[in-house]
């Protein structure tokens, strides 16, 4: 008797072996990472055409949101006058025709091709007493009967279309009835979330009778693809806690109450609690791996902070790793500034204590002072080092590093982060960590690059911050109305950011149109008033003087590239003026209003454009102007960009979430992290469940590396 196919078992046919799968088309797919009949048939559309909601041409009124579905009859293309390329398609479905305009996508023209059947979304317009449709949204129907189509996404690059993808899947699916296809997960499990067995799953997504079908599979396939990834995660983490040592802290040693109550301010519940459980963390030889989220200005400095006076104050050291110079510093200050008056025992003094040493090591820092630094680190003589990379240096070593931070830990690579941690410490064991960022729920993230983080979230902010207000200026006359805004804010004694153009070319083009920027700007709309200048290029002393003085309030508008884009922390700077906006991504944008309304003032945030910009640019805009809630913009971006592109991730060949999204698919990461709990239960393997076992074995060994890394450490 043959049995029910595994994924594995899928994964080792290749796809070649499928009808009209020859050599041409076998290297087309593996463009788009199909290599194996697993890959095809996890390759999920992009979405579905409802055929019963398509529109007779004739029906069609102007001024309407509609799809209609017809056939290709005739494509033309030219230039306008303003030289800019015209594509247009006469569609026909037997009640009439439409015209379908596509400005500057010149390659239409090899897509579109006469004969096609196509759904067209968009709205309807009338041109010269024709009916039209401006840059619609296009899908291909091909030759697929029935209600609902699915539609694939095409590559233009691989030459790949998604009535042929339609074509090989059907006939995988079908070749894979007579064993069907295996579901390792209890029918307990089944029965309790309503899913539908696997086998149904796959089919139903690709070929549903009805749209209702669609959900009922993707609750399936999500649900397995996240608890595929969370058997691995809940596994390594065991296998790590049983192999790696760190260090516990003595809680009746902390000085995170002293701490506190030299604040000016009390902390928030969320922040209470954050701080609770990091300090329970590190109260145990398990070395904490915890990720602080929360929104920017949510205040995670600070619970960071408290960590590393009571590592020091157990007699330890700590590090806190920056992506960029500037946010060293500002953290380097901010610390120094809350440790003051904080000692630590010191039997060669007379008192017995000195005061904490904090110490920066970034490049701003000379030579000499950076050598003796290093000797003070190693005899333990400072007690905090503050950093950029210059912190994973060789040549930087810890006498009792048991305490580190990462902020803002998207920029750093998993190798940078690895480096610090596990070589910082000469008997073997592992300071704990604790990795912050402004980005909700990063996508893999805490997932599959990041090892099992627990998580911890600040989802408050103070009390008192008004929510900073973004308008988008296009005109002229609005742009102007902007800058009288900055010299009002000024007259109040506010300060303004000014955050140049993103030029993807070099950092010299960003320096020099930032330069460009500001000798502009005290010329013309900031005569008079105190205008500085910082960017990437400029010598470190340079940068130094420049965030010191706009910090000390001798600057009144600081123009500056996106080196000012995470972390920054000038409360008196309540305006914000964005140039060529447009360029911007949703969380980057998000990320630089951040550096305003950081205090109780009352903040705003102009967008600027010129000229035309994209749909999408557009509802970017929108989105910041109607949102200040980071979870909110994230969903937007995920919508516009799709999630692999959010968190600057670099994508390996094989993704673990095809269709889940941490985001949106909460409430299944949540089941599957429980499901994954009661399935492994204090075991290193899934010794209930062989089959799922196998398959998590088969996914590890699938992903490559990176997979074996994490289950490595
Ligand atoms: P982020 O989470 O973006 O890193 P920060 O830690 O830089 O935010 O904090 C932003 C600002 O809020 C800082 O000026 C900080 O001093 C202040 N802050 C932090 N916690 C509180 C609090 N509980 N009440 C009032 N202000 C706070
Ligand atoms: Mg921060």
């Amino acid at each position: 008797m043959t049995l029910p196919l595994a994924l594995a078992d899928l994964d080792e046919i290749p796809v070649d072996r499928l009808n009209g799968v020859g050599d041409q088309r076998r290297r087309a797919l593996s463009e788009v990472n199909i290599h194996s009949v697993f890959d095809l048939i996890t390759y999920y559309p992009r979405r579905y055409i409802d055929r019963s909601k398509e529109a007779p041409i004739v029906d069609c009124v102007v001024g309407e949101q509609i799809m209609v579905v017809g056939e290709i009859t005739k494509v033309t293309s030219r230039s306008t006058r303003n030289r800019k390329s015209l594509v247009e398609a006469i569609i026909s479905d037997g009640t009439g025709t439409v015209r379908a305009t596509f400005f500057n996508q010149a390659w239409r023209k090899k897509q579109l091709l006469e004969g096609l059947t196509v759904a067209l979304f968009g709205k309807i317009d009338e041109y010269r007493g024709a009916k039209q449709m401006a840059n619609p949204l296009i899908d291909f129907v091909g030759d697929k009967t029935g209600r609902i189509v699915a539609v694939y996404p095409q590559s233009e690059k691989a030459g790949l279309v998604s009535w042929e993808l339609a074509r090989w899947i059907t006939e995988a699916l079908r070749r894979c009835e007579e064993r069907s296809i295996e579901d390792p997960v209890p029918e307990s499990v089944r029965l309790e979330y309503g899913l539908v067995s696997r086998h149904d799953a796959l089919r139903l997504i690709h070929e549903p009778a009805e749209l209702s079908d669609v959900q009922k599979a993707r609750n399936r396939l999500v649900f397995d693809e996240l608890l595929r990834v969370q058997l691995t995660l809940r596994l390594s983490k065991l296998h790590r806690e049983g192999a790696v040592r760190g260090i516990d802290h003595d809680l009746d040693k902390f000085l995170s109450a002293a701490f506190f109550s030299s604040l000016p301010f009390k902390l928030t519940a969320a922040q209470e609690r954050a701080v609770m459980e990091i300090n329970a963390d590190i109260a145990k030889a398990r070395p904490m791996h915890r990720l602080l989220q929360g929104d920017v200005g949510s205040g995670k400095t600070l619970v960071a902070f408290q960590g590393l006076i009571n590592a020091v104050a157990n007699g330890h050291q700590g590090a806190f790793m920056a992506p960029t110079e500037i946010l060293a510093e500002q953290h380097y200050m901010g610390l120094k500034e809350m440790a003051e008056g904080f000692e630590v025992p010191d039997s060669q003094t007379l008192t017995g204590v000195r005061p904490l040493s904090i110490k920066l090591l970034s490049n701003s820092v000379s030579t000499t002072e950076k050598k003796r630094i290093i000797r003070q680190l190693k005899d333990g003589s400072v007690d905090v080092a503050v950093g950029t990379h210059s912190l994973i240096q060789s040549g930087v070593s810890f006498k009792s590093l048991s305490f580190v931070v990462i902020d803002e830990q998207h920029r750093f690579g998993v190798e940078q982060r690895a480096k610090l941690r596990e070589h910082s410490r000469e008997d073997g064991r592992w300071p704990h960590l604790l990795v912050m960022t402004a980005t909700p729920i990063p996508r893999t993230a805490a997932m599959t690059v990041y090892g099992d983080l627990d998580v911890s979230v600040l989802d408050e902010l103070p009390p008192g911050r008004i929510p900073i207000e973004t308008k988008w200026v296009s005109t002229p006359e609005a742009v102007k109305s902007a800058w009288n805004y900055v010299r009002e804010e000024v007259k109040e004694g506010r300060q303004t950011f000014v955050v140049c153009p993103l030029i993807d070319e070099s950092e010299n083009l960003v320096a020099s149109s930032a330069e460009a920027t500001h000798a502009e700007l005290i010329r013309g709309e900031l005569s008079g008033l105190r205008v500085g200048l910082l960017h990437g290029r400029l010598k470190a002393s340079d940068k130094e003087l420049a965030m010191e003085q706009f910090r000390a309030g001798l600057l009144d508008v600081l123009v500056a590239t996106t080196v000012i884009e995470v972390g920054v922390n000038i409360p008196n700077a309540s305006a914000m003026v964005v140039l060529s906006a447009d360029r911007f991504g949703i969380a980057q944008l998000h990320q630089l209003r951040g550096r305003v309304g950081r205090s109780s003032y009352k903040s705003r945030c102009y967008l600027v454009t010129e000229d035309s910009i994209t749909e999408d640019a557009v509802r970017r805009l929108q989105a910041l102007e109607n949102s200040t809630d980071g979870f909110e913009l994230a969903e937007v971006d995920l919508e516009l960009r799709g999630e692999g592109t959010i968190f600057d991730q670099r994508q390996s060949g094989r993704t673990d979430l095809k269709l889940a999204s941490l985001i949106r698919d909460r409430l299944w990461v949540e089941r599957a992290r429980s499901c994954s709990e009661s399935l492994v239960e204090g075991h290193e393997t899934i010794a209930s469940n062989p089959m799922l076992g196998k398959e998590i074995e088969w996914f590890i060994s699938a992903r490559g590396p990176d997979a074996e890394n994490l289950w490595r450490g």
